[in-house]
């Protein structure tokens, strides 16, 4: 199985924006396939998890922008904020259970596991996750999203005998 990464991005954008309608968030997907494997819908909280933290750790006004594109048999995919940033010694600890960095300055509240889940549900598609922040602090931050590209032809259009396979099965949904 595989799903297309800009539908999904679409999915998940259109989501934030009935959630944070006064964030403007801007999208650059091209118009290639950009298939990856994996459930759509995890996918799909995954990229909400971070379009949410860019909504809460940035100021109202600042755009958040996701980018994706494919990159040596890899589909990237970039969420960048004009937020706070992540100070560097955090960049990883971020991605842990329960990490919540500082305390105390207003910041709306939150559990620390959307990006424990982020991170989850990325490597168990065979990818990759990280965060990047300038040295500035204050100054943004970006995650980097990295998954196998999908043989896109290989489970949407089955090959004959595979389909007769499959029509033996009363029970089996083609999709
Ligand atoms: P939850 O997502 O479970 O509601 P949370 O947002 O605190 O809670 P994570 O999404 O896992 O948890 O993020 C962990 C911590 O990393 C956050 O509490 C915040 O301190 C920091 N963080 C995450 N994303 C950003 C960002 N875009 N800018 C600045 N800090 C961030
Ligand atoms: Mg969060």
């Amino acid at each position: 199985d595989w799903i297309e990464t800009a539908d999904v991005i679409m999915a998940a954008v259109t989501r934030s924006r009935k959630s944070f309608p006064s964030r403007i968030v801007e999208t650059r997907v091209p118009a290639t396939e950009l298939p990856v494997g994996g459930d759509p819908m995890l996918f799909e909280q995954v990229l909400f998890n971070i379009l949410d933290n860019a909504d809460k750790y940035a100021e109202p006004g600042t755009p958040t922008v996701v980018v994706a594109e494919a990159r040596a048999e890899r589909v990237i995919v970039t969420i960048e904020d004009e937020g706070r940033g992540i100070p560097a010694a955090d960049l990883d600890r971020v991605f842990e259970k329960f990490t919540r960095l500082g305390s105390g300055d207003g910041r709306p509240a939150g559990t620390g596991l959307g990006l424990a889940i982020a991170k989850g549900v990325v490597e168990a598609m065979g990818g990759t996750i990280r965060a990047e922040s300038p040295a500035r602090a204050g100054r943004g931050t970006r995650i980097t999203i990295a998954l196998p590209v999908a043989e896109p032809s290989a489970a949407k259009f089955p090959a004959a005998e595979e389909e007769q396979a499959l029509a033996g099965v009363a029970l089996h949904s083609r999709r």
